[in-house]
């Protein structure tokens, strides 16, 4: 049987860089779920499709065809067999994948991927339901978080890093924003499983985070 460590939390809360760390240091399978999203919400804007324009973007599902790869660890996303993995990180892909996941037709797409993934491999999967709908079974739960300001000014070195030209008040309202809507919508809500173990980032370094879920896993691996 495979080994399931389901990472959620809010947008910026560094689940990715500490799940891939994570995961090169257990020798897991990645599974960055919001990059799933991001795909799906990519095609819908490259389409031309409206967010709003429900009846469309169901028609469009049926078309897209997502799945993962791997080079040298690093997870790739493959849309239509076109690797997407650069294109989706820009935030005007994320702010439309945070509206598009809130369709069930989407969810439920993207879900028999997720769980056929973690039934195959022992993998670390970060999102924002993985712990209370995708894997409800996983062996460990971690809801990572931190201040919307922290994830608001980690975001912003990130991008700027990589050159883009961005406002950071305009990024920490789009944060607020995205938790509004992550954590209120009907289906799979953001919330931490009531067996998860919540982690505040906050204050720490991502080595120390990487250290603590570590131990949990270790000991979870054990028991
Ligand atoms: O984590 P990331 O910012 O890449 O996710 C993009 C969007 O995808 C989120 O704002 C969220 O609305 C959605 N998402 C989701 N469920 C997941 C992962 C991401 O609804 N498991």
């Amino acid at each position: 049987m495979s080994f399931n460590i389901a990472i959620d939390g809010p947008a910026g809360a560094g689940k990715s860089t500490i799940a891939k760390l994570l995961a090169a240091k257990l020798s897991f399978f990645y599974v960055d779920t919001g990059a799933m999203y991001r795909a799906m919400a990519y095609f819908f804007l490259t389409h031309g499709i409206p967010p709003d324009d429900e009846n469309a973007l169901r028609a469009a599902c049926g078309g897209i065809h997502i799945s993962l790869s791997y080079a040298d660890g690093a997870q790739r996303v493959m849309l239509n067999g076109t690797d997407v993995t650069d294109q989706i990180r820009r935030e005007e892909v994320g702010s439309m994948a945070s509206v598009t996941s809130g369709y069930s037709f989407v969810r439920e797409k993207l879900l028999l991927l997720q769980r056929e993934l973690a039934k195959e491999h022992d993998v670390i999967m970060d999102g924002r339901d993985i712990g209370t709908c995708v894997l409800p079974g996983a062996q460990l739960k971690v809801y990572l978080t931190a201040s919307v300001h922290t994830r608001a000014l980690r975001r912003y070195q990130e991008l700027t890093e990589k050159g883009q030209i961005c406002d950071r008040a305009e990024i920490e309202r789009d944060i607020e924003a995205r938790d509004y809507r992550d954590m209120h919508r009907e289906i799979a809500p953001l919330t931490a499983a009531d067996d998860a173990v919540t982690v505040d980032s906050s204050e720490m370094g991502i080595d120390e985070v990487v250290q603590k879920i570590y131990e949990l896993a270790q000991r979870k691996i054990s028991s």
